[in-house]
């Protein structure tokens, strides 16, 4: 038997256009026809089994052969076979009519179309400029068949005498191709896309040392793991083997803090395992860890319309024969199918990160600062989320305690209601940097959340939406009287007059290019001469302009500080008394005006250069005056 044909497309000549649309992927060609190999091998594996076929399997697997130097690349299975009839029907009338129609209008996501079109076969004309196949079927009596085809629609049929049952594919790569008759690419290639799927592949045999050199043995090497992890039941699975997993997705990565085994088959079928990497800053280079499968064979790590975006810091594997992917990436948002699978891998994600919090709640808290990144993000881009997270999230505070929300709020209520009956949360975002404050506002009874990431001043805002009668001050805002007002304190009655004037005082030894808001307060001869505090709001929308939030118009203005004088300390009465009588104040006044501003000023990390170095010369003229008199 030998027979010549037209192979059945509408599109007058379909390789130019396979070439020509399919450029950029090229390299799925070796996914496409390892896939039907191993489709075959489970079709045979499935007759096997229920008895239909009655031959003796053995292990079956699929077989690349590369030879390098005649370019010639080999893909060989053990599986179902084709008759001649169906390689007739399945390979020369290939069943997309208007193919070259689809292809111009998803150019763009050809990389996911192929293969559910019937393109997947086709594909090794991107790469070949002749391709053949022998195959023997499974069939009783059926005879060996070779197909051979050049990259024209002809095609060639003839028997050939092949023994084995099964399919060889063979490619003869074409000139523009060179780069796949290489053993490193076609290995990293079946690394990329093949590593999980589900019949043994093998690529050339496992290597010794021997004699100064590796030796080919003669034990074939298996590139892949048929059975991955996220196949197998989450009962029979220990926490080793969630962590030997990750290791092995993610060599050069840290130990992820928590896993989650996600295994549904209805309404839709959804296998993976999450994992909750540890984070720290820098949201964006950690993206794109998680990889989708479909059937165990790898789809893309791009899985940012798939779930929501806060969900893609995760790291993992996400299997689903149910993700549509013969469709173009902006649709899949919109697929009603899609927005189930995103609504339950979130819910999941909850229900996992609550049920820590229940139980595990000494972990949460271990691991809470390499978590909390997540957790905000997740609350503020994502509503649903957000409020199963009210419940599990954590507050620490800046003597490293934790509470979740409820409890944190029974825990300060009595001592940090101010008079109008609000909740006044007080916070830190640098324990160093505002230790004075934090000691301050804990001496009188307060307690202080610390809230250091570098989302926290939008998430600080979300969580006055969110608690209701909340307000977050942070510690350095104002004086700490004046942090959660109890009753109207009685502020120094000041004229118009002495404003302007203690006003000008103060503002003339101020550094320049800030702006400052100089008010006269009563704090108590003990109390600090001079406070220096930054404005909760101002200081918030120039921190959130910072990250991005829009408000450009606060970023822009120069930065503003509340100056509290307080009229009681002694060295302020006397600058004050000095600079309001006749004579005006002496030349030791005003040193003591610079000394005490400056005080003020290093407190706050606020004296530099110049100044910093008068304060010094004044101070040790202060010291050798106190001290060697
Ligand atoms: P798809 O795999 O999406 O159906 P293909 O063009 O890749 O499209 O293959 C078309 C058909 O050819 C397959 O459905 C299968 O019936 C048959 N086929 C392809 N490769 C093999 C193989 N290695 N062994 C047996 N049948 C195969």
């Amino acid at each position: 038997m030998a027979s010549k044909g037209q192979i059945g497309v509408t599109t007058e000549n379909i390789f130019p256009v396979i070439k020509q649309f399919l450029y950029s992927d090229h390299e799925i060609f070796l996914r496409e026809l390892v896939a039907n190999a191993v489709d075959a091998t489970q079709k045979m594996k499935a007759l096997a089994a229920s008895g239909d076929c009655k031959q003796e399997l053995g292990d079956l697997k699929v077989t690349i052969d590369l030879d390098e130097k005649e370019k010639v690349l080999k893909i060989t299975d053990e599986g179902i076979g084709m008759t001649e009839e169906e390689v007739d029907k399945f390979i020369n009338q290939i069943a997309f009519s208007s193919a070259g129609e689809f292809l111009e209008k998803y150019k763009d996501q050809i990389g996911n179309i192929i293969g559910h079109f019937g393109l997947g076969f086709y594909s090794a004309f991107m790469v070949a400029k002749k391709v053949s196949i022998e195959t023997l079927s499974w069939k009783e009596g059926a005879k060996a068949v070779k197909w051979t085809c050049d990259g024209s629609p002809e095609y060639e049929m003839s028997d050939c005498d092949k023994k084995e049952r099964g399919t060889v594919v063979t490619l003869y790569l074409d000139d523009d191709s060179t780069e796949y008759a290489s053993k490193g690419r076609i290995e990293s290639l079946l690394q990329k896309y093949c590593k999980f799927m589900p019949v043994p592949i093998v690529f050339g045999k496992e290597q010794e040392w021997k004699d100064g050199k590796y030796v080919d043995t003669d034990k074939d090497k298996i590139i892949n793991s048929i059975e991955p992890l996220w196949t197998k039941t989450p009962a029979d699975l220990k926490d080793e083997d969630y962590l030997g997993f990750y290791r092995n997705l993610f060599p050069l990565n840290e130990e992820p803090l928590f896993y989650i085994h996600l295994n549904v088959d209805y309404p839709f079928n959804l296998t993976g395992i999450l994992y909750f990497p540890k984070l720290k800053d820098r949201v964006a280079v950690e993206r794109n860890k998680i990889s989708l499968y479909c059937n165990q064979m790898f789809v893309t790590d791009h899985v940012d319309n798939i779930v929501p975006d806060f969900m893609t810091l995760l790291h993992g594997v996400i299997d689903s024969p149910d993700i549509p992917l013969n469709v173009s990436r902006s649709y899949l948002q919109s697929d009603a199918e899609v927005k189930k699978i995103s609504t339950y891998i979130t819910k999941k994600v909850a229900d996992r990160l609550e049920s820590i919090f229940k139980e595990e709640r000494q972990q949460l808290e271990e691991k809470w600062d390499n978590l909390k990144l997540f957790i905000e993000y997740g609350m503020l881009s994502d509503e649903k989320f957000c409020e199963r997270a009210m419940k599990f999230a954590l507050l620490k505070n800046t003597d490293g305690k934790y509470f979740s929300f409820d409890e944190y709020k029974t825990a300060v209520e009595s001592a940090q209601t101010d008079k109008d009956k609000k909740l006044v949360y007080l916070y830190a975002t640098d324990v160093q940097e505002q230790y004075s404050y934090i000691e301050a506002a804990k001496n009188k009874g307060y307690d202080v959340l610390l809230m250091d990431c570098e989302l926290d001043s939008h998430y600080v805002n979300l969580l006055e939406q969110k608690l209701g009668d909340t307000r977050f001050a942070r510690v350095d805002s104002d004086a700490v009287e004046n942090l959660i007002p109890k009753e109207d304190r009685i502020k120094p009655e000041m004229s118009e007059d002495d404003k302007k004037k203690l006003d000008s005082v103060f503002k003339a030894v101020l550094p320049e290019g800030n702006e400052y808001f100089v008010v006269g307060d009563n704090l108590g001869a003990e109390g600090d001469p001079i406070l220096i505090t930054r404005n909760e709001f101002m200081r918030r929308y120039r921190e959130m302009s910072a990250l991005g939030g829009g408000m450009n118009f606060y970023g822009t203005m120069p930065e503003s500080f509340n100056i509290t004088v307080n009229l009681e300390n002694p060295l302020v009465a006397r600058i004050w008394e000095a600079s309001k009588s006749e004579e005006g104040p002496s030349a030791e006044d005003e040193s003591l005006l610079h000394q005490i501003v400056d005080l003020a000023l290093l407190s706050n990390g606020m004296l530099k250069g110049k100044a910093l170095s008068e304060f010094i010369t004044r101070s040790r003229k202060v010291v050798s005056d106190a001290y060697l008199k």
